[in-house]
C-alpha cells in the first residue's frame, strides 16, 4: 500500500517549525574563546555544560543525595538524617500518592536499597510522620509496611 505524501499544509508547518528551530539555535556558548553555538537558547554549549548555575546545583544536590543514602545505608548515622531531605520527602510523597506500601516496593519506587529505605523510614518514624507495622504474611514470616501517620488507614497494627 502506498503511503501518501504530507498535506501541503504538513509540510509548510514542518518547514516553518524547522525554521523556529534553526533561528532558536544562534546562540553561543557563554564561556570566553568558546565558539561552540548551544541549541534552544541555552547559555552554555554541551562541552562546557557543567558551568552552567543549575547543573552545578543539581550536581551539588545529586551529591548530597549520595552521602545521604550512604548515612541511611548505616544503622548508626540513620537516626540523624534529615526528615526534611529529599529522599525522605520523596518517601512521605510516595506513601501520600499510593498509601501504605511495603519497604521493598517503596525501594523499589525510588530506586533505593530496601536497607537505605529502613533508614530514611526511621527518621521519619523519630519525626511522627510515618508509621511503620509489622504484618504476618501468609507464607509465615512478614512484610514490613510504612504509612503516612496522618493519613487514616485500614491497617491496624497488631499489638
Ligand atoms: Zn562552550
Amino acid at each position: 500500500m502506498a503511503t501518501t505524501s504530507a498535506t501541503p499544509l504538513l509540510r509548510d508547518r514542518r518547514l516553518a517549525a524547522a525554521r523556529v528551530l534553526a533561528a532558536a539555535e544562534t546562540a553561543f556558548c557563554r564561556v570566553p574563546g568558546c565558539a561552540n553555538a548551544t541549541s534552544l537558547h541555552k547559555p552554555y554549549c554541551l562541552t562546557h555544560l557543567a558551568c552552567s548555575p543549575y547543573v552545578r546545583a543539581l550536581e551539588a544536590e545529586l551529591s548530597r543525595r549520595d552521602a545521604e543514602e550512604s548515612a541511611a545505608l548505616d544503622p548508626r548515622v540513620a537516626r540523624t538524617l534529615d526528615p526534611n531531605g529529599s529522599r525522605a520527602q520523596e518517601i512521605l510523597e510516595e506513601l501520600g500518592r499510593r498509601g501504605p506500601q511495603t519497604f521493598e516496593r517503596l525501594a523499589h519506587a525510588l530506586n533505593v536499597p530496601v536497607e537505605a529505605v529502613c533508614g530514611y523510614l526511621r527518621a521519619l518514624e523519630r519525626a511522627g510522620l510515618v508509621r511503620t507495622l509489622r504484618m504476618a504474611s501468609r507464607r509465615g514470616g512478614y512484610r514490613r509496611l510504612a504509612e503516612l501517620r496522618a493519613a487514616r488507614s485500614a491497617l491496624r497494627t497488631a499489638s
